[in-house]
């Protein structure tokens, strides 16, 4: 790929992204934060400035929560039929298809992330979206038998606000395991994006404008987690935050929620396993592994940052793993077309990857692949496995989010699981082998709340439950279980 090629592939990033000044969506109205201070965006693989979005805060959020409470009761919003609202999440899904190219690009020049991957995550965005409006109409409540002259039966019912707080790292890939059956339950919402990659979440909410949601029902304030974040977590008109960060910004919002009794589910950080068996077939392992910790530039929440291998075939894996991670897993300019990994998504980020890798170093650890900045524009960080750790090590314990690997060895499938769960986070792990029963016993013994056999990463459209075991979480996302998490019980009983 030469210069002129990525400049003509970064052709692809939408003039929405130039826009001098973004604005913020209250009401169905484009408002800039009352303060009118603004925070810049940059794009992480030039390290350039590209746009400033309004620093939205308390009052901003204030307004935003009257908006969305007062939506909520709306014969607009409320009074609609399990079917009309469906069709309007069919709407949602049907805007988001026809503009997904446009807001992986923004996603893409916004965090960094491959066109690729951030195409992939739209695909499934506008699923989830189908998936979810097949809900409305099967929110059913239950009869229950009372004695011939009483009625009794339950209706559910959707919670009122709830506020969407998430991350940077997929913006448009967390956001609708959220949205989707916060609207299919009937609540109204208050979203608060990252505030280093909210624009996809501006373009959505324009976009949003061409659907039958009424004004009010879906409302963007923009701006830092401290301000904005914490005054939507505190606000006491909002029901239910459901939020996707870090686990000490999850406790914290935990803490915050308490006072008013708000509802959370909590979608925290990893430090996520992969398990390779000797019987497993190597090279496809070798490929899903360095996929776990490399993929998104290691900025996943369940990327397999531990990878554990049977001592017999360390070596033969090692060989097969480090050839995946340079030939498939080099970094690149997220627009070129070949792209598999982009860049880390800020100058922070590339200082605290580069920290952790720095402090194995000093411990004593040994870097296999990779361990340093990948050019010197832009902050790209390269693939790294890291060797000979003991358990004890940072690296080893906590979250890099960068394409970090740590490798260790086991002797038995009690070392293996004893070594995987030896962690405080508890998200995800991938199993690798071709003995069935060793697939199934291990996994049952994980402590994380997916596993994934043979693959990595796949996260359907939303049938399958996915969320936190220990510090990785509160409750869950997709599957029935969220239903539950969008809605509340109201039991009627009456005298005949
Ligand atoms: P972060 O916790 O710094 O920020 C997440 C969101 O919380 C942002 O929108 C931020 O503005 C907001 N926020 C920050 N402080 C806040 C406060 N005091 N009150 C309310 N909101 C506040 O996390 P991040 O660095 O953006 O994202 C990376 C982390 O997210 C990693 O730990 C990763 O593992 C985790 N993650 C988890 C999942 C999951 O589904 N389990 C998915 C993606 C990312």
């Amino acid at each position: 790929m030469t210069d002129t090629d990525t400049a003509e592939a970064r052709r692809q990033i939408p003039a929405f992204v130039r826009a001098d000044l973004h604005l913020m969506h209250i009401d169905g109205k484009r408002v800039p934060a009352l303060s009118g201070e603004t925070l810049p965006h940059t794009d992480p693989a030039t390290g350039d400035d590209l746009a400033r979005i309004p620093r939205g805060a308390a009052p901003d959020v204030d307004a935003a929560v009257r908006a969305a409470r007062r939506a909520f009761t709306d014969p607009a919003w409320a009074g609609l039929s399990g079917d009309a609202r469906g069709r309007v999440l069919h709407q949602i899904a049907d805007v988001i298809e026809a503009h997904a190219d446009e807001l992986a690009a923004i996603d893409s020049v916004t965090m960094g992330a491959p066109r690729r991957l951030t195409g992939e995550m739209l695909a499934e965005a506008s699923e989830i979206f189908r998936y979810y409006a097949g809900w409305p109409t099967k929110l059913f409540g239950t009869t229950v038998p009372l004695g011939e002259d009483r009625l009794g039966y339950t209706r559910r019912e959707p919670l009122g606000v709830v506020g969407i707080i998430w991350g940077w790292n997929g913006p448009m890939g967390q956001l609708p395991g959220k949205l989707a059956p916060a609207l299919a339950a009937g609540n109204a919402v208050v979203l608060k994006p990252a505030e280093t990659a909210s624009l996809s979440t501006l373009r959505l909410a324009e976009l949003l404008a061409e659907t039958d949601l009424p004004a009010g029902v879906v409302n963007v304030v923009t701006g830092l987690g401290s301000e904005a974040g914490e005054a939507l977590v505190a606000h006491p008109d909002v029901a239910k935050i459901a939020f996707t960060g870090s686990t000490a910004t999850g406790k914290h919002v935990q803490k915050v929620a308490t006072d008013s009794l708000t509802r959370v589910t909590l979608e925290l950080g990893g430090k996520s396993p992969a398990l390779v068996f000797a019987d497993a077939d190597l090279a496809r392992a070798a490929f899903g592994v360095a996929a776990g910790f490399c993929g998104n530039a290691g900025q996943a929440c369940v990327a397999t940052s531990r990878v554990l291998v049977e001592e017999s075939v360390r070596d033969e894996f090692v060989a097969l793993l480090t050839s995946a991670m340079a030939e498939v897993f080099a970094p690149g300019d997220p627009f070129a077309p070949g792209t598999v990994v982009g860049a880390l998504s800020t100058r922070a980020q590339l200082e605290r990857v580069s920290g952790y890798v720095d402090s194995a170093r000093a411990e004593g650890a040994r870097i296999l692949t990779g361990g340093e900045r990948h050019g010197d524009r832009g902050y790209f960080y390269s693939p790294t496995l890291i060797d000979q750790v003991t358990p004890g090590m940072r690296v080893v314990r906590e979250e890099i989010f960068g394409p970090v690997g740590v490798l260790t060895t086991f002797t038995d499938v009690d070392d293996a699981v004893a070594q995987a769960n030896d962690t405080d986070y508890g998200l995800a792990a991938s199993v690798w082998t071709s003995d069935l029963a060793t697939a199934h016993r291990v996994s049952a013994r994980i402590e994380a709340g997916t596993v994934w056999v043979n693959t990595w990463g796949e996260m359907s459209t939303g049938q399958l439950p996915f969320g936190g075991y220990k510090q990785s979480g509160l409750g869950r996302e997709g599957g029935l279980e969220v239903l539950d998490a969008y809605t509340q019980s109201k039991s009627v009983r009456i005298a005949l």
